[in-house]
């Protein structure tokens, strides 16, 4: 049985950028022990302060399209998913949103969506030209999947300085149980390499207790992530959606997401990672939790209100009342509640802040 002292000396060997054994990782990965789980995250919210302060970003997301190509078992919009109710904002809708969104503080806008064929690299060009003019110190985000490396230097050329694309898991055998055939593990690997040497600040990341993940899957994404030193990680806990093959699986939990937030703030000091969404989903209090566990950017959703419903990556997706960005005030509110503040700036990555400022 492993003692408090050994589980304590790992949390410092993380914060001290120690490369940790694989059996040192499992151990972290497989502890209950309260006191040390308290510790870790200590730790994590000391190494965020000393980096970020007690900053939090928003980033305003704009789900603009739930039109799919791709089949992802886990997800909502598949394209097999005949019950989607499928919609595309236009150009002028999306940039309302973005003009609504700096009103209220925003300095970020996320554009997410499914893989949807009508998002060519020419109107996505022109919407991010168009975003860039009227929110000239705004930073903009692409969500929108895997792509060719010319494609992503166009939309890059255009004025887009960040790239979110979660790996979902770095165990191919696991991959391959997440998605259909025709997607390939090495090809989003690719894109991820193709992101960075755009240029954009990358986003990677996994969801928590997917189906069929075990310790040693968390142990090689901890690895990746450890060896691609992204700018941004995005997890969190997988929840299942009824009208996908992964329907009966059940949802990841809290304790083990903040337990990876905390050991990935540790391993990436400068990370920018966000309170997710399905964090905040699985318990009222998530993402309060996941600021306490080293998170330091929300973002809160400022899609058109009747469109929301629609982009149900999985169930019960808190989209309404006051995890909207129109209740911004209550969502500082509950921000300050965690001795944090939300702040009204661009957030980038330490490493990119003097190239953009
Ligand atoms: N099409 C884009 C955006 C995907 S949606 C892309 O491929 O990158 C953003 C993220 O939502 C996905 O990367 C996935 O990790 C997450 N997601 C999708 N379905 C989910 C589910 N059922 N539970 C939890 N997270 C999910």
């Amino acid at each position: 049985m492993m003692n408090e002292d050994y589980y304590s000396h790992l949390v410092k060997k993380l914060e001290q950028q120690r490369d940790l054994t694989d059996e040192e990782f499992t151990a972290i990965l497989t502890c209950a022990d309260e006191k040390t789980m308290d510790f870790l995250q200590q730790r994590a919210r000391a190494v965020r302060e000393k980096n970020y302060g007690r900053d939090v970003y928003i980033r305003g997301l704009i789900e603009f399209t739930n039109y799919c190509r791709n089949n992802c078992y886990y997800c909502g919009i598949r394209r097999g998913n005949e019950r989607a109710q499928r919609y595309r904002l236009t150009e002028e809708e999306i940039l309302a949103c973005c003009e609504q969104g700096r009103e209220l503080g925003f300095r970020t806008f996320v554009l997410q969506g499914g893989e949807d064929a009508y998002f060519t690299d020419e109107r996505l060009a022109a919407l991010i030209r168009a975003i860039k003019k009227r929110c000239p110190d705004s930073a903009v985000t692409l969500s929108i999947g895997e792509r060719e490396r010319d494609s992503y230097a166009r939309l890059f050329a255009a004025g887009a300085e960040r790239f979110l694309l979660r790996h979902e898991t770095a165990n191919q055998a696991h991959y391959e149980c997440l998605h259909p055939a025709e997607m390939s593990y090495s090809h989003r690997m690719q894109c991820l390499q193709d992101l960075r040497a755009t240029g954009y600040q990358v986003g990677c990341g996994m969801m928590v207790g997917s189906p069929g993940q075990t310790i040693a899957h968390l142990l090689q994404d901890l690895r990746f992530l450890q060896a691609f030193q992204p700018e941004m990680v995005g997890i969190g806990p997988f929840i299942p959606q009824h009208d996908t093959p992964l329907a009966g699986y059940p949802a990841g939990t809290v304790a083990m997401t903040t337990k990876l937030l905390a050991i990935i703030r540790l391993l990436l000091p400068q990370v920018l990672l966000p309170a997710t969404t399905a964090l905040g989903t699985i318990d009222p209090e998530g993402r309060e939790k996941g600021l306490l566990a080293g998170a330091n950017v929300l973002m809160p959703n400022l899609s058109p209100t009747a469109v929301r419903q629609k982009y149900t990556l999985y169930d019960h997706k808190i989209c309404t009342g006051e995890e909207a960005a129109e209740h911004i005030r209550s969502l500082a509110q509950r921000v300050s509640s965690t001795g944090y503040q939300i702040v009204k700036k661009r957030g980038d990555h330490l490493s990119f802040t003097e190239r953009s400022n």
